[in-house]
């Protein structure tokens, strides 16, 4: 598994890379207001004890502007960069987040059509989108803070070395170094089967709760609602007994956390009280020490709990690139498209979707001349909408090979491919957006002139100019304020808009009526004329005008 990912694997290294400068920018500035942090309190602690021994005049002369100053600027600073944290931090993931998700769903897009539906069926898509958002955590939550804590302790005890006393330093922090992380640590195994069970249970608790919505009225129908609902509940009681672990883990760790910086003080004390009277530090300075000291232990407190969630971000991260390991199932061939190819052949194509079921074609052969207008006919589940797959390549046959004009689709570039043979497909897709911006999907330039010219094609030109928002209609998701008929014919209005020389149109006509099937059949006459074109039908008589029928039978 490991060795897939590693030639093939999620590119998260490069992701990380190409945001960079956001990373670096975010880490830099949480840096930046944690160390302001610290250096309020190791201040006040001067200050606070060298007005205590002015006050009892032991120090004659106090200078309250120079640390008065440096608190305030420590404050201003503070705050400042504590927002300009969350603002670079959140803009940076989000940046990633979205970077990850279109390296994801253009792989994605690249899995054929079989290899699609299997994803839609399990719940993988779902779990994508929840693994993906899991890894926001990743720099939130845990690159962020972890690194962080640790350049601040080295860089506080390097200052703490050059100013005050280097043993004090190294003693200091090689406490915070390996208290903490052993804290995290012991935490992080403590909770890896909650963590474990968490991740593996969210799943399930998703699946049947979203069974149990949408077989509602056959659960109360079959009086099945209670038991149902006992399932769910069980579910979740389970998940929410593990949440309580790791909470109560999360606490124990915020206490260790806590008691390293306790410890970490209370040497901090114990040595320079040491120095002070071997007249090595002054009263201020240790003031100053011991109190810097406790503000930098509290820097470790989102240590535990974010070193617990790498564990999830791990399991999210191994998922996604099995996911990813699995795209690239369409071997990338690259012999560019011959432009004007337009000859199709299928020679001895065998093709099943199961393995224990008969194929659907068996040494299926097929020769569609340049430019040659052929009618598929069959019964339904003959393996037509199967043969137009096979066509255009959404399929690779099982034996025997598809040619475009003399070459074998799997040679070829599979882009140039998509951009020279068109389908209306059996169920087309419509997007929320407006009727205009889903007909430029096909054509991002097209003016409005050449949108209606392809809308009249696909015979919806009356009915747009019917409608009082025109090509700025909104088109709801599944085109569901549309009927079948006109979402069908949105969709061949965009295919009108491409110049593929290859045309497949599977069942153009469903779900129209006979007198609008005609029109259509002039219009489209006009369009197809030069185009070799695949027209799948079970009533070849509101087709346009073809030249040969193609039967098949199951
Ligand atoms: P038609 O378009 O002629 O109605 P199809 O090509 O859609 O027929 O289907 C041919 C056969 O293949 C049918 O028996 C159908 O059940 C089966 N089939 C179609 N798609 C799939 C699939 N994705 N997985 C498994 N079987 C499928
Ligand atoms: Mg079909």
């Amino acid at each position: 598994m490991t060795d897939r990912h590693t030639a093939e694997g999620l590119p998260l290294g490069r992701l990380l890379r190409r945001r960079r400068g956001w990373l670096l920018a975010g880490i830099a500035l949480i840096l930046l207001s944690l160390f302001a942090g610290v250096a309020l309190l190791a201040l006040s602690g001067w200050f606070i004890t060298a007005s205590a021994l002015a006050g009892l005049g032991v120090i004659a002369m106090l200078d309250i502007f120079a640390p008065g100053a440096g608190i305030r600027l420590a404050a201003i600073t503070r705050t400042v960069a504590r927002y300009g944290e969350r603002l670079v931090t959140h803009e940076a993931t989000f940046r990633l987040l979205a970077d990850l998700r279109l390296a994801l769903f253009e792989r994605l897009l690249r899995l054929d059509e079989v290899q699609l539906r299997g994803l839609q069926r399990g719940d993988t898509l779902n779990r994508l989108t929840a693994d993906v958002d899991t890894l926001d955590h990743l720099f939130l939550g845990v690159i962020g803070p972890g690194l962080s804590a640790f350049l601040l302790t080295l860089l506080a005890a390097f200052l703490a070395a050059l100013w005050v006393d280097p043993g004090v330093a190294l003693a200091v922090a090689l406490v915070l170094l390996a208290a903490n992380p052993l804290v995290a640590e012991l935490a992080r195994r403590r909770g890896l089967a909650a963590s474990r069970g968490l991740v593996a249970a969210l799943p399930g608790l998703r699946r049947q709760a979203g069974d149990g919505l949408e077989g509602l009225q056959e659960l109360v129908a079959f009086d099945l609602g209670a038991a149902q609902r006992e399932a769910l509940e069980t579910r979740s009681a389970h998940m929410i007994s593990l949440q309580e672990r790791l909470q109560r883990l999360d606490a124990a760790s915020q206490a260790g956390v806590t008691f390293a910086g306790f410890g970490a003080t209370w040497l901090a004390l114990a040595l320079g009280l040491a120095l002070l009277q071997a007249g090595i530090i002054s009263g201020p300075v240790l003031g100053l020490l011991v109190l810097g000291v406790l503000a930098l232990g509290e820097a470790w407190q989102p240590l535990p709990a974010a070193w617990r969630r790498l564990e999830q971000c791990r399991g999210a991260t191994a998922r996604l690139g099995d996911s990813w390991a699995q795209a690239p199932l369409l071997a990338v061939a690259d012999a560019p498209v011959a432009p004007h190819g337009r000859r199709l052949t299928l020679q001895n194509v065998t093709f099943g979707y199961r393995a224990d079921l008969p194929p659907v074609l068996e040494g299926f052969s097929l020769d569609i001349a340049a430019g040659e207008r052929i009618a598929v006919v069959g019964p339904s589940g003959a393996g037509k909408s199967t043969l137009a797959m096979l066509l255009m390549r959404q399929l690779d046959p099982d034996a025997g090979t598809v040619q475009l004009e003399g070459v074998d689709l799997r040679e070829l570039d599979p882009d140039g491919l998509r951009l020279h043979i068109g389908l209306l497909s059996q169920r087309p897709v419509l997007f929320r957006d407006t009727l205009a911006e889903n007909l430029r999907m096909a054509q991002p330039g097209a003016s409005a002139g050449e949108l209606m010219h392809a809308l009249e094609i696909a015979g919806l030109g009356a009915f747009v100019a019917g409608l009082e928002d025109g090509l700025d209609t909104w088109i709801d998701e599944a085109g569901s304020n549309l009927s079948g008929g006109e979402a069908r014919r949105v969709s061949l209005a965009r295919l009108a808009l491409t110049d593929c020389p290859v045309v497949i149109l599977d069942e153009p006509t469903t779900g129209l009526d006979a007198a609008t099937a005609r029109g259509l059949a002039q219009t489209l006459d006009r369009w197809l004329a030069g185009r070799t074109t695949v027209m799948i039908t079970h009533d070849p008589e509101l087709l346009p005008r073809f030249d040969r029928v193609v039967r098949l039978s199951p």
